[in-house]
């Protein structure tokens, strides 16, 4: 498990009750970021893909790589007013409260195939609304990639039972 293995788990983080699954310390090594664009890479490779679209923050340091390794493009989807264009806009729940993530309009093509990164799987609530601004601009989603996923949470249940494709480098009870 080079991967996993290299992942730190910080008990109460935010807050009590939960295991905060850490990969600046897979990030710090020095294999770490390499075996994981390799292994996104290896699968991902010879399949059609346009563009890759990240999601803040953590997402942008694995996509970045990936991007530059596949040939393709990268467009950052980014919380509430840090972009400068003209975007369109996805609000979801979350526990308590709401957020909201956005995307530059002309960040896709209709028709284009995108590949969703970020770091983490957990309820699935980050990665749709991902999915609902790709979808809005006309792409069509290859696949959800992350590093982690927290089957226990539910997320690869939701997206899947939407129809749509999850892979994950390892998982995390
Ligand atoms: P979800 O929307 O519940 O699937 O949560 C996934 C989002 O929250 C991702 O963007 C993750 O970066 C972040 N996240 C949730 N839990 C963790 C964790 O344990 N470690 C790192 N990021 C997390």
């Amino acid at each position: 498990m080079p991967i996993k293995s290299r992942i730190r788990t910080i008990p109460h983080f935010p807050k009590y009750g939960i295991q905060y699954r850490d990969i600046t310390t897979l990030l710090k090594d020095p294999l770490g970021l390499r075996l994981v664009v390799y292994e996104l890479f290896k699968r991902y490779t010879g399949q059609k893909i346009d563009k890759i679209a990240a999601i803040e923050s953590r997402g942008f340091i694995i996509a970045a790589p990936l991007a530059v390794q596949l040939g393709v493009g990268l467009v950052p989807i980014r919380k509430p007013g840090k972009l400068p264009g003209e975007k369109v806009g996805h609000d979801y729940q979350l526990e308590y409260g709401s957020d909201r993530l956005e995307l530059h309009s002309d960040a896709i093509e209709s028709g284009e195939k995108v590949l969703l990164v970020d770091d983490l799987l957990a309820t699935g609530g980050t990665a749709l609304a991902g999915i609902h601004l790709i979808e809005k601009l006309g792409g069509a989603l290859v696949e959800c990639a992350f590093v982690v996923d927290l089957p226990d949470v539910g997320g690869r249940r939701r997206l899947e039972g939407e129809g749509y494709s999850v892979f994950a480098l390892c998982e995390f009870e």
